[in-house]
């Protein structure tokens, strides 16, 4: 009889090798291969049509990926946003006395003829933004779509938006939108604001501003009447005119707390009216009675989804002390497996960082965890060489009082904290200047009732994360901004009610 210790290993020598921490199934390349049809030179979009800035100036757009020039944008001035209002105020009184049902019609119109596009505007979003093509594809243009029919229904509805009181649109708007989902912050925009009866001057962020001029070739197609939406490019200063124009009824903007700030501070006193949708950095709370596994994918897509760049993104992991050294040794397992590389591989599932600069604000921030004493976690995946990489990272032994548990870092990297009793949980995670979003994973519904009502953020997650629908309105508390976006909500933001 042979000896009990040879026993394992006589039977574990005819199965396959055990797949072994950090181990990884290799993967051919898989990639998409749709055409973006990209223009090499992109005009701003005024009065229905391409134009050439009056500022004369271009600015070259790269895929973050390989740090490869895609095309010129167009730079809008002083001069080219005056423009664009111009034109959206000639267009408002046709555009806000329409039948809600005609207008309901080119959103129908657009929506479809996104759907009919969907490939090649996915291929373009993950090109100049960096993110997976798998999340552009089932996620941003899908959504984006959603948003667009979801507010066509709403056209010929407004009388529901506040039962019994009068609606009428606001003017003109001015928009500006951030990186991390240029497509669907543009329908989160547009969607109300044309159904309502409003038109729009809009400015996509510097670094994803592709995808937003080529939807103006869509809303061409759909015949839009000229003025109704227009389109400027440019950074921060541009952003900063179409704020201050004298002609604007309202402004909406997603980005930063700081330049949020700014704005509200520079908006002061006037008659403007103003949304913000702001920075975040959301508690996950993972209670002792939670399933583990259900639970650390919720974690992983909570904080690499679109590479951690989600305002929403549950950066802050709250575990309870008993179930804590078992949720950090199965996601550490977990992030083993997880692929970084090429965003246009059907199986990458952590692209690349959308700029050269955000993935020095993500370095400096991971620098100050380890300088403070937090244990970073990383798998020792291999990053391309050229173009902006993060490796997807967890913190351990973070405190309350460390920067990265305190300040948003917009990119892969979780803050791993503990508590003992439910009441703990809600102190650590409304101790924060933001409110946007929270999660809550556990077996009983009075806990996620309890948390629900408790945790001061505007989305609250039950056993799931980072869900959204064109019918949930989404926004937050505190330095997270305040309106709502989507649902009824989001609609009251674009009518006078009176
Ligand atoms: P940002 O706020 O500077 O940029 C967002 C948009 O605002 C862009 O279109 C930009 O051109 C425009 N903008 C910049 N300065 C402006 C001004 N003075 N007036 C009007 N518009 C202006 O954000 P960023 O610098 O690209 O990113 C910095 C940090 O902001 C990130 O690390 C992240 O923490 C946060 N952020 C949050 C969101 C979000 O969805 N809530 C989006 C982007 C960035
Ligand atoms: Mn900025």
């Amino acid at each position: 009889m042979p000896a009990p210790s040879a026993r394992p290993s006589s039977r574990s020598s005819r199965r396959a090798p055990e797949l072994r921490f950090g181990d990884r199934w290799t993967f051919d390349p898989a990639p998409e291969t749709a055409d973006p049809k990209l223009k090499p030179r992109y005009d701003l979009f005024i009065n229905g049509r391409f134009t050439a800035p009056k500022s004369g100036r271009y600015f070259e757009t790269i895929n973050p990926a390989d740090e490869r020039k895609l095309a010129e944008i167009a730079l809008a001035g002083a001069a080219d946003v005056d423009a664009a209002y111009a034109a959206a105020r000639r267009a408002f009184p046709a555009w806000s006395r329409l039948p809600g049902a005609e207008r309901g019609k080119y959103l129908f119109r657009i929506a479809r003829l996104l759907q009919d596009r969907a490939r090649e505007f996915a291929v373009a979003e993950t090109l100049n933004g960096g993110k997976p093509i798998k999340e552009s594809r089932d996620f941003d243009v899908p959504m984006t779509a959603a948003h667009f029919f979801y507010h066509a229904g709403w056209a010929d509805k407004l009388e529901y938006v506040a039962p019994g009181a009068r609606v009428a649109p606001l003017g003109v708007v001015g928009q500006v939108i951030p990186w991390n989902f240029p497509l669907l912050m543009l329908a989160w925009k547009l969607g109300p604001a044309l159904a309502a009866g409003n038109t729009v001057v809009l400015k996509p962020a510097e670094t994803t501003s592709i995808t937003c001029l080529k939807f103006a070739e869509i809303l061409q197609e759909a015949g839009l009447p000229p003025g109704v939406v227009n389109f400027v490019a440019g950074a921060g200063e541009t952003g900063a005119a179409v704020v201050a124009h004298p002609s604007a009824d309202k402004i909406a903007f997603t980005g930063s707390t700081e330049v949020g700030k700014a704005i509200l501070r520079s908006l002061a006193g006037t008659e403007k009216k103003l949304t913000l949708e702001l920075g975040g950095k959301a508690a996950n709370l993972i209670l002792d009675d939670a399933p583990l596994d259900q639970a650390v994918e919720g974690i992983v897509n909570g904080i690499f989804f679109n590479q951690g760049h989600v305002c929403c993104a549950g950066s802050r992991l709250l575990v309870q002390e008993s179930v804590a050294e078992e949720v950090l040794a199965r996601l550490r397992r977990r992030i083993a497996t997880l692929r970084v590389g090429d965003p246009m591989d059907k199986n990458t599932d952590i692209g690349a960082i959308n700029s050269r600069a955000q993935l020095k604000r993500i370095t400096a921030l991971v620098a100050s965890g380890v300088r403070e004493g937090a244990t970073l976690h990383q798998p020792a995946c291999v990053l391309p060489e050229k173009g902006f990489y993060f490796r997807p990272s967890v913190f351990s032994d973070v405190t309350m009082s460390h920067r990265i548990a305190r300040e948003e870092i917009f990119g892969p990297v979780l803050s791993v904290l503990t508590f003992r009793t439910i009441d703990e949980a809600v102190e650590k995670a409304n101790n924060t200047a933001y409110g946007l979003s929270a999660g809550v994973w556990t077996g009983k519904g009075s806990r996620i009732l309890k948390l629900s009502a408790e945790l001061k953020a505007g989305v609250v997650w039950a056993n799931t994360y980072n869900k959204f629908d064109p019918a949930s309105p989404f926004g937050g508390y505190k330095e997270s901004g305040f309106g709502r976006e989507g649902g009824r909500h989001g609609l009251l933001d674009y009518v006078r009610v009176g």
